[in-house]
């Protein structure tokens, strides 16, 4: 008896004549980041993904737990393979799932033959199965409402597949599938999760983080490269560009009205953020804002900073509470990360009273006083590229 995963698609499966491109992508991201952990051949049929172990040293309770944060699948099956014979199929219930059945009171059989030229129909297979383990577990109650334990039996083209209760995966679409856009991570609890919103929608991610070293610490930064780590569990490689933002924020705090400092220095990321997203193939810019949280999440002050740039910004946490965006930082395991105590950028000269809502033409009038091309063509100059974990 041998261990595989059967991953079930959900959205998908409904693209039309799109699904094969997306069922493509699926697969090649579930070779990435399931290879290194010991899974083998990876495959689609009939809009079931195989994951085969690569040999009997695969850890496939590993495969499974890295393969539930692959966006576009919904969820996971740990099955056993089988001959499509009836006594087999019984033994193999027997064998893979006893210890489920011995623990649990309610159970019931679902049958599906995706191969029509077995004998048996469906329902049959599932009365006949259901029967016989009934004998062996004979505590057993049969629940077809709300079993606890729902065993399937999959009659497919090579081989019959036992498996129960599957784990829930990700959802969303394949990472890749709509393109890149540029992710705009500080160390924070909201831009993680608005990478993993957008990463969900199929998008690939650019990570792009302003420093000020020295005001911000080489902890500050390692804590962001942590925290697309994280991310990558869902989303695949991130790369970071990080921008040395020092000298930026230091020329503003010279020059500028102390109340613009933030807008002025929000206006300067966008920029530059625009600038590297086009360099590296990106369609938008993502931002962790949510309206109000914060003086520089103002609709006015939103509207400022966008003025800045002629990509489309997607903020997809802009109408969440804070208490929404923790529980989703703590499902995706960012949140204890972000939490830990390291200065970001945004708060080393934060103004004691930051103008809530500006004016455009006051903004620009105070940028005017400032070398902005030269500023941004020196930031620019000094980006470091840190690669993510993932190669292809
Ligand atoms: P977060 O929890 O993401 O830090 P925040 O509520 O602290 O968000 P701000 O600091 O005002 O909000 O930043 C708003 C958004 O601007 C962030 O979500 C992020 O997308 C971007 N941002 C802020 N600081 C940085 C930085 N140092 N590098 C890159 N992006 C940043
Ligand atoms: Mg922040």
């Amino acid at each position: 008896m041998r261990e595989i995963l059967l991953l079930k698609l959900g959205e998908i499966v409904l693209k039309g004549l799109n699904r094969s491109i997306f069922e493509q992508r699926l697969v090649k991201n579930l070779q990435y980041r399931l290879r290194p952990l010991g899974a083998g051949h990876i495959y689609c049929l009939q809009s079931t993904i195989y994951v085969e172990p690569h040999d009997e040293t695969t850890d496939m309770c590993a495969v499974a737990e890295a393969a539930r944060r692959v966006f576009g699948v919904v969820s996971v099956c740990r099955a056993a393979e089988c001959e499509k014979d009836m006594a087999v199929i019984l033994e193999t219930a027997t064998e893979f799932l006893g210890e489920t059945l011995r623990d649990a009171r309610t159970f019931k059989v679902d049958a599906k033959r995706a191969d029509k030229s077995f004998p048996l129909k469906s329902p049959q297979i599932a009365i006949e199965i259901g029967g016989a383990l009934h004998d062996r577990f004979p505590h057993l109650k049969v629940d077809v409402e709300h079993p606890e334990v729902c065993v399937k039996v999959e009659v497919r083209d090579r081989m019959a597949y036992v498996h129960a209760n599957p784990a829930l995966g990700a959802g969303g679409m394949p990472v890749g599938v709509n393109g890149n856009a540029a992710l705009l991570l500080s160390g924070g609890i909201d831009s993680p999760v608005a990478g993993y919103m957008i990463a969900k929608r199929g998008v690939a991610l650019h990570g792009i983080h302003f420093f000020s070293y020295p005001y911000t610490s080489e902890r500050a930064r390692q804590k962001v490269i942590e925290l697309a780590r994280l991310l990558e569990r869902y989303t695949g490689r991130v790369d970071i560009s990080m921008v040395p933002f020092t000298k930026i924020q230091e020329e503003i705090r010279a020059h500028c009205r102390e109340d613009f400092f933030t807008l002025i220095m929000r206006r300067f990321m966008m920029r530059i953020a625009e600038r590297v997203a086009l360099e590296k193939n990106c369609k938008a810019l993502i931002t962790g804002e949510s309206l109000g949280q914060v003086a520089s999440q103002t609709m006015e002050a939103l509207g400022v900073t966008a003025a800045m740039c002629t990509l489309p910004v997607l903020r997809p946490v802009i109408g969440m509470d804070k208490e929404e965006i923790v529980r989703i930082a703590r499902n995706i395991d960012t949140f204890e990360t972000s939490i830990q105590p390291y200065e970001d950028c945004c708060t080393v000269f934060t103004p004691k009273h930051p103008k809530t809502k500006p004016r455009l033409y006051d903004i620009e009038a105070e940028e005017a006083k400032l070398p902005v091309d030269a500023l941004v063509e020196e930031a620019i100059a000094g980006i470091e590229l840190v690669e993510g974990a993932f190669h292809a």
